[in-house]
């Protein structure tokens, strides 16, 4: 994998957006290794801590900002701190996200909007932003974190479509961005080990063990996926070996 220093051998920055959770964490350990200076945010700072001290402890140029990527004002200020702080920015990872499951004649306008104002509108004030920075320097990476239920998934009525309209976005924005040298991509993750999917077993007061074992057996290599499945994957499409690739969206999900 190319290291991710440019010009005076300054780092190339990643902003990771919902990076106290689990694909989050592991994304940014992941750029860590790959040599990216790293800005983290996440919607509290105390979230944060525990991985910035982690990462500085592991050698890491890192910033952390509060930053509700629901809020349009918020995530402006975020960007603007973090090219203040760091100096550019050159990768995008939107690993913000929440679930709000309930059939469709249970789920309130509350469920619906926080999903969509999280995922879809989220990403895109976060890519909106981005892409600011990136669009004069001539280069830069969105990696937008899509979901195998953009498909359908029964009880997900709110986010499957927040999660295909991030595939659209995703398409779109490779079109419009394309000729600015920056490539557009999403990941579509399959059943992830992660607090987003413990939190179901809580929900439904499933045994954690047992959601696992449905998931596993739902997939056609036997598993539920690591975190570090899908930062692997995030970590390619930030690296110049996927400079041809955009627009496209790559589904982990130990199945077809
Ligand atoms: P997670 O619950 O472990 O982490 C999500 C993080 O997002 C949390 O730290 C949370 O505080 C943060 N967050 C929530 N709302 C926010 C907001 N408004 N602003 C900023 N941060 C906010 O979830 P995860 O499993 O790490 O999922 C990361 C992404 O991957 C999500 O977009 C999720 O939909 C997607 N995904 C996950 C799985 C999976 O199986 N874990 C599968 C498919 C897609």
């Amino acid at each position: 994998m190319d290291r991710a220093v440019s010009g005076e051998a300054r780092a190339k920055v990643a902003w990771i957006t919902g990076a106290a959770g689990g694909l989050g964490t592991a994304c940014a350990m992941r750029l860590h290794q790959a040599g990216y200076a790293l800005a983290i945010s996440d919607l509290a700072m105390a979230a944060l801590e525990p991985l910035v001290t982690e990462l500085s402890a592991a050698g890491a140029q890192v910033i952390g900002i509060e930053c509700d990527v629901s809020s349009s004002a918020a995530v402006d200020a975020c960007g603007t701190e973090i090219t203040s702080r760091l100096g550019s920015l050159d990768v995008l990872v939107t690993c913000a996200g929440i679930l709000r499951d309930n059939l469709v004649h249970k789920m309130s306008d509350q469920d619906w909007h926080e999903v969509i104002g999280t995922h879809l509108t989220g990403t895109f004030y976060c890519a909106r932003r981005a892409q600011r920075e990136m669009v004069p320097q001539r280069s830069g990476k969105l990696i937008f974190l899509s979901s195998g239920a953009s498909r359908g998934n029964r009880g997900q009525s709110n986010y499957s479509a927040a999660k295909a309209g991030i595939e659209g976005l995703t398409r779109t924005l490779a079109i419009e961005l394309g000729p600015f040298g920056i490539n557009v991509n999403a990941v579509a993750p399959g059943f992830i080990e992660t607090p987003m999917t413990q939190q179901i077993a809580i929900r439904t007061g499933v045994p954690y063990e047992e959601v696992k074992r449905a998931a596993a057996a739902r997939s056609s290599l036997g598993r539920t996926g690591k975190p570090d499945d899908i930062a692997a994957a995030v970590a390619y499409l930030a690296s110049d070996d996927a400079s041809f690739m955009t627009g496209q969206v790559m589904f982990i999900r130990g199945a077809p």
